[in-house]
C-alpha cells in the first residue's frame, strides 16, 4: 500500500464514512462545463457556463454526504428551479433493504417539491459522480 493510499484510507476511517473518499476535488479555474458534461453540453455562454459551473459545484460538495457503503459509488445532484432559480441539491443514500434507499436525482427532487410545491419546474439538472465517463441513471430514473 503506498503513502497516498494508506492516507486516503485513514481519511476514510477519520470521517466515519464507508463509501469511498474520492481523491478528486475539482479546483475552481479546472471546471469546465463542456469538457465534463462529455457532449451534452456542446457550447455555452458564459453566463450559462457560470451557472451550471455554480450547480456542478454544489452537485460535487453534496456529493461528499451520500452514505454508500454498498456500492461505494458517490453520486451528487443539482437541479434549478425555473420559477425561483434556487438550487436544490441530493444525494444516494443507500439502505440494507434495498431499494429503500434513494438516488441523489430523486432525493433533490423531493427536497425542491418540499420547498417549491409539486408544479415545480426546472431548468437544468446536473449529476456528478467521480467515474470518467458519464454514468447511466439509476434503474428508477431510466
Ligand atoms: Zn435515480
Amino acid at each position: 500500500m503506498s503513502a497516498d493510499t494508506q492516507k486516503q484510507s485513514n481519511k476514510s476511517k477519520d470521517s466515519g464514512s464507508t463509501c469511498s473518499e474520492s481523491p478528486l476535488k475539482i479546483p475552481d479555474h479546472e471546471v469546465n462545463v463542456s469538457k465534463t458534461l462529455a457532449g451534452l453540453v456542446i457550447k455555452t455562454d458564459h453566463a450559462m457556463e457560470k451557472k451550471l459551473n455554480k450547480m456542478k459545484k454544489s452537485a460535487w460538495n453534496v456529493r461528499e454526504n451520500a452514505y454508500c457503503p454498498y456500492s461505494g459509488f458517490q453520486v451528487g445532484a443539482a437541479l434549478r428551479s425555473a420559477k425561483t432559480g434556487k438550487i436544490y441539491v441530493g444525494c444516494n443514500v443507500e439502505n440494507a433493504a434495498y431499494p429503500t434507499g434513494i438516488c441523489a436525482e430523486r432525493g433533490a427532487v423531493m427536497t425542491a417539491i418540499a420547498a417549491e410545491g409539486k408544479n415545480i419546474k426546472f431548468d437544468e439538472v446536473v449529476i456528478v459522480t467521480e467515474a470518467d465517463e458519464p454514468s447511466a441513471p439509476c434503474g428508477p430514473c431510466r
